[in-house]
């Protein structure tokens, strides 16, 4: 089992202590309650703690999305996000409530003079960023432009520093708080040179060539990889990569995809929908084209469970379950009982039709349950997958563990309907194709 819970606990608690421990170096325990002012100082201080925590969250560093999952850390950074947002707020609204309460707006350029400028120019950076994240689809930003709107936050910290170091007259006579500070920009430094140097040095070897691209429907194509030093990528199945292509016809752009064989071959094939910019590119990959993998990441993976299982998938959400099946049919007759649900609207979107077909009828671990919502075809369920097909199809509902992996509404949808069905929450486990 990839997951780790524990981890994942014990790494939200290091963040309370974190930001309890900025709060109190700021404040610093005295017998009078803190000042407003003093409330406002460590506003500032709670800011940069969450920046640098936001860089270590965005660094992708593999001790800390071990077992955790880099879905769940980014999910971590939307929710940091908006506490470096509110601190931000309430930095110089604390710092200079008296006098604004006195109708004194101008008060923190009369305090401080220019040198308040980095200030309000780190206010802007974030309300872009902000601006940027909740009306990408509004504005039509395209998900590359997108991604360097946030490479803003870089320049964020460098000017959350200097601006804490020029104007923060407590971090520069408070020891405990220059301390802090020297450890948060450390810490930022190193989450940097992490991201950018350590992670690239470290998967320098994994390059791979394109041996085939296949069109496995109308508008998936799997492509497979072959490493050029004969050494494939240590994968659980379910896991994801992320893929760079240096084909002259695609742009230079990382993406993240499930590895959807099975571990333990000499090759690793992604099987990729057409469904954005870039996506819609794919049939233009040859054979002997360069691709860079980096990974694996991810924990959806049902490695060592004992299940039974039931799959849910969901479109293209059917790879890692596709990875997932085919390691349980390379591993022998043995299985877990496994029922899959797959749903499609027509039956010429369901991937690996064929492939499902041949392990269902060489095994007697598997049943395959195909659910269309566009189509009647004989033999295939009409409708969605909801609490009726459940009910229906499995036996003893709160017995398996679920796997599922769809657009987003549909497995919003089944975690409530298996919630109703008095399925326990930790016995299902889902994958979102978004970070
Ligand atoms: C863990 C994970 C596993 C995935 N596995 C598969 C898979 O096996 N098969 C498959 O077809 N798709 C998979 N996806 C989805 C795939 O990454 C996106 O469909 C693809 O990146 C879209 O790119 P685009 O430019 O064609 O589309 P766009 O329309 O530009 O993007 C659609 C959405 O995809 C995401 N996205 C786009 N570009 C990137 C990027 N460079 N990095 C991160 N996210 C991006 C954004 O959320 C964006 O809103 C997976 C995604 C994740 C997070």
């Amino acid at each position: 089992m990839l997951r780790d819970d524990h981890k994942a606990a014990t790494l939200k608690l290091l963040y309370v202590c974190l930001m309890g421990a900025g709060l109190v170096i700021t404040v610093q325990p005295q017998p009078a309650p803190p000042s407003i002012y003093s409330l406002g100082q460590a506003a500032g201080t709670l800011a940069l703690t969450a920046i640098a925590v936001q860089l270590v969250l965005a660094s992708r560093w593999r001790i800390l999305e071990r077992g955790v999952g880099l879905d769940r850390i980014m999910r971590w950074h939307s929710a940091n996000a908006k506490f470096i947002a509110l601190f931000v707020l309430l930095h110089p609204l604390l710092l200079f409530l008296r006098q604004l309460l006195k109708g004194d707006i101008m008060a923190p350029y009369t305090m401080y003079g220019t040198d308040i400028l980095g200030g309000v120019i780190g206010a802007v950076i974030i309300g872009i960023i902000w601006i940027s994240v909740l009306k990408r689809k509004q504005l039509g930003l395209l998900y590359e432009r997108w991604r360097l709107v946030h490479l803003l936050t870089y320049l964020l910290v460098a000017i959350g520093l200097s601006h804490s170091l020029l104007l923060g007259s407590d971090i520069k006579s408070g020891r405990p708080l220059y301390t802090w500070w020297l450890l948060l920009a450390a810490v930022s430094v190193a989450a940097v040179v992490y991201r950018y140097v350590v992670r690239r040095i470290t998967f320098a070897g994994s390059e791979y060539e394109v041996v085939a691209n296949k069109l496995e429907t109308h508008d998936v194509h799997t492509i497979t990889l072959r490493p050029t030093d004969g050494t494939v990528l240590g994968h659980e199945s379910g896991q994801f990569a992320f893929l760079t292509f240096t084909s002259e016809d695609l742009p230079v752009e990382e993406h993240p995809f499930t590895i959807a064989s099975a571990p333990g071959g000499d090759t690793i094939s992604f099987s990729i929908k057409e469904s954005g910019d870039f996506t819609a590119l794919l049939g233009k990959v040859e054979r002997r084209d360069m691709a860079h993998v980096e990974g694996p990441y991810g924990v959806f993976s049902n490695r060592s469970m004992p299940g039974p299982f039931v799959l849910i998938a969901g479109g293209i959400g059917i790879t890692p379950l596709m990875s997932m099946l085919r390691a349980m049919h390379k591993e022998g007759d043995t299985q877990p009982q496994t029922l899959l649900l797959y749903a499609n609207r027509t039956q010429g979107d369901i991937a690996f039709l064929g492939e499902l077909a041949a392990i269902e009828r060489g095994s007697d671990w598997l049943r395959v349950v195909h659910v269309l919502s566009k189509e009647t075809v004989e033999g295939m369920r009409h409708g969605f997958v909801d609490g009726l097909v459940l009910s229906d199809e499995i036996e003893e509902l709160t017995a398996p563990t679920y796997f599922i992996c769809g657009p987003p509404p549909m497995m919003d949808a089944l975690r409530t309907t298996l919630a109703e069905l008095g399925v326990p929450d930790d016995q299902v486990v889902t994958e979102r194709f978004a970070l």
